[in-house]
């Protein structure tokens, strides 16, 4: 069976187009027209919801996370198709012995949904859904940057041993911060660049109410939020766990 991992707009559009019948990840709502586990990603509950699964979408957009999902695929012998936002462009990649997303993104980087969807702007959503189809079904990589599409390859010499499933990484959510305010602070080390951050929600119209150096006071989904240089985002008036997980991994992402 397929599965996608990463519930936002571009991947609910993908589900509904290829007719992939699961999607789980962390999102606002229960989906309603596709079987949706809305749950943590994490490498516990990935790795025991993909049991029953051959084939997986990953559109989490988040590095780490696409690390750890990848970790588990390649052990299990499941096909993996990643989007990233990648250099200038966005890869969409499958994953093999020897060729892994791990190796040659191993800049830790932080990226999210936005990130994409700014490289996204070169490039229709039809193109890039047709492109992560051939690249599950003929096993190959690509390279989209200004509308054009090539194909690419790479080779890596680890052995795929686990990594990211087995060290600290991640973030630690306290729904209960005081003050009805939740926080989601990164348990490994991460430094953000703020003015980045700034200047990618500006152009996505995401309203700042206050920044400097070290932090982004911003609003979003009704809710404000702080954001801080070391990863640290604080939300108002929000308790559920998998609703700050989901905003965190759109927000800021890993
Ligand atoms: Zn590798």
């Amino acid at each position: 069976m397929d599965a996608i991992i990463g519930v936002n707009e571009i991947s609910i559009k993908f589900a509904k187009s290829n007719n992939i019948p699961l999607i789980i990840g962390p999102y606002e709502k229960q989906l309603e027209d596709v079987k949706h586990i809305n749950e943590s990603i994490n490498f516990p509950s990935i790795e025991s919801i993909l049991n029953e699964i051959d084939r997986v979408y990953n559109f989490t957009f988040n590095f780490l996370t696409s690390f750890v999902i990848e970790e588990i695929c390649l052990e299990k012998d499941i096909n993996l198709v990643s989007i990233l936002p990648f250099g200038e462009g966005i890869i969409v990649k499958f994953s093999k012995p020897r060729s892994c997303i791990r190796c040659i993104t191993e800049e830790r980087k932080i990226s999210n949904y936005f990130f994409l969807q700014d490289k996204l702007s070169e490039t229709d959503e039809d193109t890039l859904f047709k492109i992560v189809s051939i690249s599950m079904n003929e096993k190959k990589d690509f390279f989209i940057h200004k509308g054009r599409i090539e194909e690419t390859t790479s080779s890596c010499e680890c052995r795929n041993e686990r990594k990211y499933a087995s060290y600290e990484y991640g973030e630690m959510i306290n729904p209960d911060c005081g003050n009805g305010t939740s926080g989601v602070f990164p348990v490994d080390d991460r430094k953000l660049d703020i003015k980045k951050f700034s200047e990618l929600f500006k152009r996505h119209n995401i309203n700042i109410i206050l920044e400097d150096d070290n932090y982004i006071n911003f609003e979003a989904e009704g809710r404000k939020m702080f954001l801080f240089e070391n990863g640290r985002l604080m939300i108002s008036d929000l308790k559920d766990k998998i609703a700050i997980e989901y905003l965190y991994r759109k927000y800021v992402g890993n």
